[in-house]
């Protein structure tokens, strides 16, 4: 059988963080549990948090730690995720969530913080030039669209520039990202967790680095991931 994993993936905004954690999941039989994917879904189905969360979102300001922390833990703890792992995806994003996370999943410990490094001159690129499902939250860009005319391949919906990839928007994530999350790789680091791999390049390298750095440390540990 597969064994499972827990792992958490850091990265800039654009760093392809979204696009590595579904392929992880995949390959690990893991769920994704990404914390942008929910709100987003709270957003278009109008909850409370939902409403909430829609404005900070789209001007690019993070939401509070214990609204995150909530909404992850309770995630963590259903049977999937206890009986697999979970590929974890735009959480932690502070020193208090990733205090709060360690906390929360003590005694099991995380399996590694995966840290994709790009640099910010691309990510800026990336980001100016994304585009998303509405629907299904499928990733495409202005250089390769949906086949036609801005309806998404795999499941019809409308493809559009997310709110929060304009440039102001854009502009006040990265400085967050340096400022609060950035200081995330030492705190990793410091416990002997963390993995950095570079995410230039195609895709499917991407992902080649990122699992071979989670065999290495696998074999390291001498054991299964879980
Ligand atoms: P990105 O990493 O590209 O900014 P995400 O899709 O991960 O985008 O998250 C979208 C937005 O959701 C963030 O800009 C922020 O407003 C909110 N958000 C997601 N995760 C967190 C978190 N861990 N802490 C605070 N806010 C968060």
């Amino acid at each position: 059988m597969v064994p499972g994993a827990r792992l958490i993936v850091l990265g800039k905004q654009g760093a392809g963080k979204g696009t590595q954690c579904v392929r992880l999941s995949h390959h690990y039989v893991v769920p994704h549990v990404s914390t942008g994917d929910m709100l987003r879904a709270a957003v278009k189905q109008g909850t409370a948090m939902g409403l909430k969360a829609k404005d900070q979102m789209d001007r690019g300001e993070l939401l509070g730690d214990d609204l995150i922390m909530g909404m992850v833990a309770s995630r963590l703890d259903e049977s999937d995720v206890r009986a697999r792992g979970f590929v974890l995806d735009g959480c932690p994003r502070t020193v208090a969530q990733a205090e709060q996370l360690a906390v929360f999943l003590n005694p099991v410990e995380l399996d590694m913080a995966v840290d994709i490094e790009v640099p910010t001159a691309q990510v800026l690129r990336r980001l100016a030039a994304r585009r998303v499902c509405v629907d299904c939250g499928a990733n495409y860009s202005v250089s390769s669209p949906p086949l036609i005319n801005w309806t998404c391949d795999v499941c019809g919906g409308e493809v559009i520039q997310r709110e929060d990839d304009r440039e102001e928007a854009i502009t006040r994530r990265l400085e967050l990202y340096e400022r609060q999350t950035a200081p995330l790789i030492d705190w990793y680091r410091a416990r002997g967790q963390l993995a950095a791999v570079s995410g230039t390049g195609a895709p499917d390298s991407v992902t080649r680095r990122v699992i071979k750095a989670i065999e290495v440390r696998r074999d390291r540990k001498g054991g299964r991931l879980t």
